[in-house]
């Protein structure tokens, strides 16, 4: 039973294919919620892609009145230009995330799990490594390992599948990619 539950992902996902970065994952949400939550959060300035973000997604009446204030600000303010807000908080957030990662390690059965089945994008990976216990420095490669040495040999397939002419399966290049940069649409400062 104990090792059943043990198996099943924090995001309830479970086959292999869905192997999302579990902090990306996070931040995306996180990222959402202050996206939705404009009125309240009332920052001052946003980078391109998180004005992008918000003429997208927030829904237009309120998109439309913060954008207004931005405008306002942005004719105001013709010194250095502003720091992004929201990539601060996502910075913050991922710092959080981090921390609560490397804190779930060293609950008894966390680290067996994530070895096996936890998902890590490369650069959420080196992060974690850079704050952990040497002890659970292995399992994080070990987990980016394995994930990496899958998408490798899918791609070595892909890529000889397309050379032959051959109908491919290309969502693997989007999980490539979200595997060494992260989530597409997350936006924060390095
Ligand atoms: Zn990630
Ligand atoms: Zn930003």
């Amino acid at each position: 039973m104990g090792s059943d539950k043990a198996a099943r992902s924090p995001q309830g996902s479970g086959g292999n294919q869905e192997e999302a970065c579990l902090i990306c994952v996070a931040l995306r949400k996180f990222q959402l919620e202050c996206v939705e939550d404009l009125g309240a959060r009332m920052p001052q300035s946003l980078c391109s892609g998180h004005t992008w973000l918000v003429a997208k997604s927030a829904d237009a009446g309120a998109a439309a009145d913060f954008l207004l204030r931005l405008i306002g600000h942005a004719l105001k303010e013709e010194s250095a230009p502003l720091r992004c807000e929201m990539c601060l908080w996502m910075a913050q957030e991922e710092n959080r995330e981090l921390d609560e990662f490397a804190k779930k390690l060293l609950t008894p059965t966390y680290p067996e799990w994530f070895r096996e089945h936890g998902g890590l994008c490369i650069p959420h990976a080196r992060k974690l490594f850079d704050r952990v216990g040497r002890e659970f420095r292995e399992i994080i490669v070990l987990a980016v390992q394995r994930e990496t040495m899958a998408l490798k040999d899918e791609l070595v397939a892909l890529s000889r599948s397309a050379k032959a002419g051959m109908q491919t399966h290309a969502g693997v290049l989007g999980r490539a990619a979200e595997h060494l940069v992260g989530k597409r649409g997350l936006f924060f400062r390095n």
